[in-house]
């Protein structure tokens, strides 16, 4: 009787948690992930998911963090193949570097996954995992031209331009994206780049470092803005987004007299959604994690059992030497209207840890 009823709690349990006690026990081998830095609190939450999800799906995994350092994501890659890893998952710091590495991962028989951001220069690159990353750039630029309240014809505004780290291949989707939107208005004259620094070489920031977004948005503000207010700012990710209103606070922006200036975002990272909800940033990207993971692990799961892994787009990313066959999450526009819907509604942040 006794242990019947132990049975049926167990039982309960695996239920209500949600786990499957078969594949739990399966051994399917070791899945290398290679992440760039926990320096941004999206890619802790991509490891932590995909660490879970493999565990469901009966594999083992080895996670790393490569803390922005070029040098060491290669020491982790080759060490991952060492340790016997059947495939490799890899969001790459620099996307031209890994060539050698995953070469060397190819001639074992290991198979590798771009995971967010696209490995460029190597025919060894099997999969890509990542969202729509031009139409994140659109939301961006939507999102300021509907507070600027451009399609109405209000204008003109000064706007300056951000864009992302050089080295990362989504940095031109998001900008090329967010430029599809902008230029229509850019011509008109209705948006005004006052330091007239534009295309990817001049906004670019290295490493996608918020300290350096700031010291540049310190630089156009003394040299371009002295009565003359900067009214909009493009902002690819967030922690870039927290950088540029520190400068402008530092100048006087975001009191009663001069509101902040509509910035936009990325990663809907909490630091961000709580400026959203003081009425500071304006607005970000969400990209769900969680269903990146989901896809990469189906990826990988298909992959070792010889089965098709699902794709939605063959013709987007090529990387130099091959297109690479891609599935495309679809991004989300987040503002004070919808962030409860979007972020809390969906279990991805506890209102607590927002407000
Ligand atoms: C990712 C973004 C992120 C950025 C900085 C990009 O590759 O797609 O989600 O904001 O890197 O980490």
């Amino acid at each position: 009787m006794m242990n019947r009823t132990r049975m049926l709690v167990a039982s309960l349990l695996i239920g209500a948690l949600g786990l499957a006690p078969m594949a739990q026990a399966q051994d399917k081998g070791l899945i290398g992930i290679s992440m760039p830095t926990k320096s941004s609190a999206r890619w802790i939450s991509d490891g932590e998911s995909m660490v879970k999800y493999f565990k469901e799906a009966g594999y083992k995994t080895d996670l790393q963090y490569a803390e922005d350092d070029i040098p060491n994501q290669l020491a982790q890659i080759e060490n991952l193949v060492t340790k016997g890893a059947k495939v490799l998952v890899i969001a790459a710091i620099d996307g031209t570097t890994l060539s050698d590495a995953l070469q060397k991962a190819a001639d074992k028989g290991i198979k590798t996954i771009a995971y967010d951001r696209l490995i460029k220069g190597s025919k060894n690159v099997d999969y890509y995992a990542t969202f729509d990353n031009f139409q994140v750039g659109v939301l961006q630029a939507n999102s300021l031209v509907d507070a600027l309240k451009l399609k109405e014809g209000k204008g003109p505004f000064n706007i300056e331009l951000f864009g992302g780290s050089p080295d990362d291949n989504n940095a031109f989707f998001f900008y090329d994206g967010a430029m599809s939107v902008l230029k229509p208005y850019l011509d008109s004259g209705k948006l005004v780049v006052r330091s007239k620094q534009m295309g990817m070489d001049k906004v670019g920031t290295l490493r996608w470092d918020g300290a350096v977004a700031q010291a540049r948005m310190d630089n156009l503000l003394s040299a371009f803005y002295g009565k003359d207010k900067v009214h909009a700012v493009l902002s690819p990710y967030d922690g870039l987004s927290i950088g540029i209103l520190s400068s402008l606070k530092g100048v006087g922006y975001c009191t009663a007299q001069q509101p902040c200036p509509y910035v936009s975002g990325q990663d809907a990272e909490v630091p961000s959604v709580k400026s959203i909800l003081r009425g500071e940033q304006y607005s970000t990207v969400f990209k769900d994690t969680r269903e990146l993971a989901k896809v990469t692990v189906g990826m990988v799961d298909a992959l070792l059992s010889g089965k098709q892994p699902q794709i939605n787009d063959t013709k987007t990313y090529n990387n130099g030497i091959k297109v690479v066959p891609s599935y495309l999450l679809k991004p989300v526009s987040v503002d004070k209207t919808n962030w409860k819907t979007a972020l809390i509604d969906t279990g991805y942040y506890k209102e607590s840890q927002v407000k």
